[in-house]
């Protein structure tokens, strides 16, 4: 048990109504070190769960996918950045959601979500995910209530199938305060290298913040799950927010514990020639 280790984020129960109120968007008052420490834990991680990355996918059974959802400017690139540096490309995948595709639109809300889970000895990850459609689609009405009333169920079903199947669905919710959103958008107006960040439409839906917290609340209290519980990281200190996840991830690779398989047939004492 490492100091780092009490940084891991707060657990609720299956059933919970979760009230984002109750939950900190900044680290703990009495944390007992501070950015370099975290930047320092954060390299040290990644090196270790690129060996655990390795043997998960010589092992070529199970796999993991990080779904990363928040408000605007909640970091959910940086944290890959930061989090999932030193991972092999070949069997790491971030996948980004955007406004969905005509073709995506033809089909049902997990069509190019289920296209992009993980295969087996792979990480995927999910910039955004099937979560927007309980979000931006319910904030926006872009379909009625009464189906993405229903989306729930549907999530929960097709994380239960991922989970069966051998994938570990890791949620986090990257928690800021609307005062932390208002900064963050403001550097991307000030600072000409953020321009291209700066999105004019982010300023219409931070003026919907309280619908989207209210969305967010719903879709984490009806989608926690046992089998792939959501953890709400407190998100205003990027150095912080990183460290949370990524010492959560380590958790994830640790307990899995992946090992290389064993050879097919005794090939001792083979000379290649
Ligand atoms: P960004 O993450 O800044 O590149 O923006 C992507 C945009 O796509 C965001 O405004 C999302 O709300 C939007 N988006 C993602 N998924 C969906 C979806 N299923 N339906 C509608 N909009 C979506
Ligand atoms: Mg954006």
């Amino acid at each position: 048990m490492s100091k780092f280790d009490v940084a891991l984020p707060h657990v609720f129960k299956s059933g919970d109504s979760i009230k984002l109120k109750d939950f900190t968007s900044g680290p703990p008052e009495d944390l007992d070190f501070g950015k370099k420490a975290a930047c320092k834990r954060i390299g040290l991680n990644a090196v270790e769960m690129a060996a655990m990355a390795k043997r998960l996918y010589a092992e070529n059974q199970r796999s993991i996918l990080l779904v990363l959802q928040g408000m605007d400017t909640a970091g959910k690139d940086g944290t890959i950045r930061s989090v999932m540096r030193g991972m092999n490309p070949t069997s790491c995948q971030v996948t980004s959601f955007k406004v969905p595709s005509a073709e995506e639109l033809d089909h049902d809300f997990l069509w190019r979500c289920h296209n992009a889970a993980p295969r087996r000895g792979n990480i995927g990850i999910f910039n955004r995910s099937h979560y927007e459609n309980v979000l931006v689609v319910r904030v926006h009405s872009l379909v009625p209530k009464s189906e993405w009333n229903k989306y729930y169920d549907h999530i929960n079903d097709f994380e239960k199938l991922l989970s069966d199947n051998g994938t570990k669905v890791v949620k986090c919710f990257l928690h800021i305060s609307k005062e932390t959103q208002r900064e963050r958008l403001q550097e991307r107006v000030d600072v000409p290298e953020k321009h291209w960040k700066f999105n004019p439409g982010d300023l219409k839906e931070r003026k919907l913040w309280p619908d989207y917290q209210r969305a967010y609340e719903d879709a984490l209290s009806n989608c926690n799950t046992k089998h792939s519980p959501w953890h709400i990281i407190p998100s205003d200190k990027k150095w912080y927010r990183n460290l949370v996840i990524s010492q959560l991830l380590k958790k994830v690779f640790t307990d899995l514990d992946p090992q290389f398989p064993a050879a097919e047939e005794d090939f001792r004492g083979l000379v290649v020639e």
